[in-house]
């Protein structure tokens, strides 16, 4: 069903990206060695992942790295740990691969009884047993001509972790033909941060990256997307209803299936819209209230862009209002550039040909503007 809330998994319940999927698999079949799928929060960045790997039927592993920031707060070794015993006993139980247990078996640090997968390594040498393990994947997918996936979702989060990903990355980019890399990330330009592609001092200075970036559905597809989804419950919707819908939540996909569930559950309203709302709305403030504990500034800069004060001098005035002291130049400009990386703002064109800053995500929006947090 279009409406499931929850990374979709079948192609059956996830609505058109026709063009990313086929650029996804075609990176994925030509044996590219790091793909990079981008966009902000709730555009459908792991439904897609997901949904083209498993049509593809090609083994892979996923790890949601956000999980384990918000469950730490920091990237600990022995999550990493947990992890990787996670993702080998899927490995084991959902492909049955032929021989790979005995490949795994091989690695002295990684103990296997039945199902059950213990990691014994102490977390100094736990870069070192990934690799090994890694090499180790790759040996049996090598053996078998087959391609193995590593799926590490919301990857910009590595960077709270003291194990140098970026060293791991680039080894098996350099080493393991048979192993692709997927990242994804909500933060692109903090992804793309960590990742130093273009930074000569990092170990993946010059490396490739496969990228797809997910945009926001048009209005028209909006509607169509909605229409479709009451129609899987027998619900011919009003159009006024519908338009209304897409207009407010902006293409993101994400907010189209809590609203369709919201009236599924409730009613098809107009109501449904401002409860849609309501409900992101703290969602949202879970999310922007670790940002704001970093720095008030972040919050008086949502705050001004949110009630229309998007430009920079117009940001700069409120923060005055708000600080009672003038902020440097070089500091707002470091505000407004974090947010942009993080996917928050937008910078665009006035109708008057004048950079405005704007949020990308209306409940977002919606959530500063009424002084919800
Ligand atoms: P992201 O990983 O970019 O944050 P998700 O893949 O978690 O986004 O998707 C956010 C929400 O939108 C989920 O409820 C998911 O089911 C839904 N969704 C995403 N893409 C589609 C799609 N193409 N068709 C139907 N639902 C989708
Ligand atoms: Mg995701």
């Amino acid at each position: 069903m279009l409406f499931d809330e929850g990374v979709k998994e079948n192609p059956n319940d996830f609505y058109n990206r026709e063009r990313e999927l086929e650029l996804f698999r075609k990176g994925i079949v030509e044996g590219r060695r790091l793909i990079l799928v981008l966009g902000i929060r709730r555009i459908g960045k792991s439904s897609l992942v997901k949904v083209a790997l498993n049509t593809l039927k090609i083994p892979y592993a996923y790890a949601d790295v956000r999980s384990i920031y918000r469950e730490y707060k920091y990237i600990p070794s022995y999550a990493i740990g947990l992890l990787v015993e996670d993702i080998l006993k899927t490995i084991i139980k959902k492909y049955k691969w032929k021989q790979i247990i005995e490949y795994l078996k091989s690695i002295k640090e990684v103990s296997i009884m039945g199902l059950q997968v213990k990691l014994n390594a102490k977390p100094s040498h736990l870069p070192y047993t990934l690799t090994k393990i890694f090499n180790t994947l790759n040996e049996w997918a090598k053996d078998n001509s087959q391609r193995i996936v590593l799926v590490l979702d919301e990857a910009q989060y590595l960077r709270f972790s003291k194990i140098n990903f970026r060293s791991i990355i680039a080894y098996i980019y350099d080493n393991l033909q048979n192993l692709t890399l997927v990242l994804t990330g909500s933060e692109v330009g903090l992804l793309h941060d960590f990742l130093k592609i273009n930074d000569p001092q990092s170990e993946l200075y010059g490396r490739y990256t496969y990228e797809i970036t997910l945009t926001r559905l048009s209005i028209s597809q909006s509607i169509e997307f909605l229409i479709k989804g009451f129609r899987e419950y027998g619900i011919e919707p009003p159009r006024e209803i519908i338009e209304e819908a897409a207009n407010t939540f902006n293409g993101i996909i994400g907010w189209l299936v809590y609203f369709g569930r919201t009236c599924i559950d409730k009613g098809l309203t107009r109501e449904a819209i401002n409860e849609t709302l309501i409900k992101g709305s703290t969602l949202v403030k879970e999310e922007l209230s670790e940002l704001y504990n970093r720095s008030k500034r972040y919050k008086y800069v949502l705050e001004a862009i949110a009630n229309g004060l998007n430009t920079w001098s117009k940001i700069k005035r409120y923060l005055l209002a708000k600080e009672l002291k003038p902020i440097y130049d070089s500091a707002l400009h470091e505000i407004l550039l974090m947010l942009q990386k993080m996917g928050l703002i937008e910078k665009r064109l006035s109708p008057q040909g004048d950079i405005i800053y704007a949020i990308t995500d209306p409940v977002v929006e919606y959530t500063i503007k009424q002084g919800l947090i």
